[in-house]
C-alpha cells in the first residue's frame, strides 16, 4: 500500500501514521522527523532546516525534495510506504507524482484527517514530544511510551502554531483539491478516539484496491 497522510498540524497524522504503517506493514516516512533527526544529530541538513522549521515555514522544497528522492531509494518501501508531513504543497505533490510514475509505482490513496482550527489550536499547545523517542503526548510529565523527559517543540509554541496553520491553509491545503481531482481523496474526521479514527480509516482504504 503506498500512501499519503494529509491534515492539519495537530489532527494526529503521526500517531495515525504509527498505526496504520504498522497495520499494512509499510515504512512511516515523516519528513518533519527526518529533519528533526538531523537537527539532533547536527547534520547539514539539519542545520539547514534549523530556521525554517523554528519559525514555523516550510523548509524549501529543493532540499525536502532531495531527501525525499532518496528516502524513496531505501529497499524497506518495495512493498509500500505512509507519506507523513510531506508533499506540504503541490510542487512537492507533483515532484512525488512524477518520481512514483517513473518508478511506476503510483500512490493508492491519500487520506486526510479534517479538524476544526479550535481544536488544532487546543491540541498544539498542550502538547509535549518525547526527547527520546519523538512520540507526542497531552498531559504527561514523562513520555508514556517509553517514559523520557518530555519538552514542548519549538514550533507548538502560540505564536508559531498560527504561523504554521496559516502555511496550512496557504500551502498544504490545495493538495486536498490536487489529490481529490485525482481520483485519490479519503477523508476521515480527525475527532474522537484514536482507536475509532485508525478503525474509519483501515475501513475507507479497504475499498481501495491495490
Ligand atoms: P511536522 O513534524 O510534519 O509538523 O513538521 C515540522 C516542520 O518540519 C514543519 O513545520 C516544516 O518546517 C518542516 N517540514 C516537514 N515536512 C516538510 C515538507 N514536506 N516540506 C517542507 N517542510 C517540511
Amino acid at each position: 500500500m503506498r500512501l499519503v497522510l494529509v491534515g492539519p498540524p495537530g489532527a494526529g497524522k503521526g500517531t495515525q501514521a504509527q498505526f496504520l504503517a504498522a497495520h499494512y506493514s509499510i515504512p512511516h516516512i515523516s519528513t518533519g522527523d527526518i529533519f528533526r533527526a538531523n537537527l539532533k544529530a547536527g547534520t547539514p541538513l539539519g542545520l539547514q532546516a534549523k530556521g525554517f522549521m523554528d519559525k514555523g515555514e516550510l523548509v524549501p522544497d529543493s532540499v525536502t525534495n532531495e531527501m525525499v528522492k532518496d528516502r524513496l531509494t531505501h529497499d524497506d518501501v518495495a512493498n509500500g510506504f505512509l507519506f507523513d508531513g510531506f508533499p506540504r504543497n503541490v510542487a512537492q505533490a507533483e515532484v512525488l507524482r512524477a518520481i512514483l510514475a517513473e518508478k511506476k509505482t503510483p500512490l493508492h490513496a491519500v487520506l486526510e484527517f479534517s479538524l476544526a482550527n479550535e481544536e488544532i489550536v487546543a491540541r498544539l499547545s498542550s502538547r509535549r514530544t518525547c526527547k527520546e523517542c519523538g512520540q507526542p503526548s497531552v498531559g504527561h510529565d514523562k513520555c508514556p511510551q517509553c517514559g523520557g523527559d518530555v519538552y514542548q517543540r519549538e514550533d507548538d509554541k502560540a505564536e508559531v502554531i498560527a504561523r504554521r496553520l496559516e502555511v496550512y491553509q496557504e500551502q498544504t491545503a490545495p493538495i486536498v483539491s490536487f489529490y481529490r481531482n485525482e481520483g485519490l481523496l479519503i477523508t476521515v474526521g480527525a475527532l474522537g478516539s484514536v482507536e475509532d479514527i485508525t478503525a474509519h480509516a483501515i475501513s475507507a482504504l479497504s475499498r481501495v484496491s491495490e
